[in-house]
């Protein structure tokens, strides 16, 4: 199988506003793009860095957020808390388990598992593996998409206090978990950003068989 020219290898540089394929006059200073006059960065400044700070932080808020309450729940003059997994917990036993299967796969699954995509390619980029390139990118690809759509969690935990709140013999206010969760969010949505794609393909240009 004949690897594909890579347009770093062919001395080309993708504009990332536009898309237009133009040759830089020189690799460290590539100018502006002609058509939308967007800078031009052959790679993301420092992204494997930049990448792995957000992912730390957003692993260690991921504790927190799971860990402290995030909704309480006043009736009749007393308060309890409830951590996410409570809350889950609390729904299934209500009998609406969908609801439940809702809050546990937005508030819980994706978060960890854009922590796990993003760590993955960030360790498979730093070895230099050139295998499954295609599914890294897809990989990839997807984590950017939900990050577009990661305001979900918060609609659907507003949507769970509102269902809630409809006893009028209850009132619900947000718990501290409810900060950390939020950063969890914004730390990936930013991470998926600082990660350059492009740096999958650099450890190729070798077929995908002569590597061990
Ligand atoms: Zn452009």
């Amino acid at each position: 199988m004949a690897a594909a020219l890579t347009a770093a290898q062919a001395g080309l540089i993708g504009c990332e506003h536009c898309g237009l394929l133009v040759r830089a006059a020189s690799a460290d200073e590539p100018g502006h793009c002609p058509r939308c006059g967007s800078p031009l960065e052959s790679r993301r400044r420092q992204s494997i860095e930049r990448t792995w700070a957000l992912v730390i932080a957003a692993a260690i808020c991921y504790i927190p957020a799971n860990l402290l309450p995030v909704l309480g729940t006043t009736t009749l003059g007393s308060t309890e808390y409830d951590t996410i997994m409570g809350g889950v917990v609390f729904l299934y036993t209500s009998g609406s388990w969908p609801l439940a299967l809702i809050v546990l796969i937005a508030s819980v699954m994706v978060p960890l598992g854009k922590l796990i995509a993003l760590g993955y390619l960030l360790i498979s980029v730093q070895r230099r593996s050139s295998s499954s390139n295609r599914e890294r990118t897809r990989l990839y690809r997807m984590v950017e998409f939900i990050g577009r759509w990661s305001m979900l969690d918060v609609f659907v935990d507003t949507f769970t206090v509102a269902l809630v709140q409809l006893s009028p013999l209850m009132a619900v206010s947000p718990g501290p978990g409810v900060m950390f969760f939020a950063a969890v969010v914004v730390l990936t949505m930013i991470a998926a950003t600082t990660f350059d794609p492009r740096l999958i393909w650099d450890a190729g240009g070798e077929p995908e068989s002569r590597i061990g």
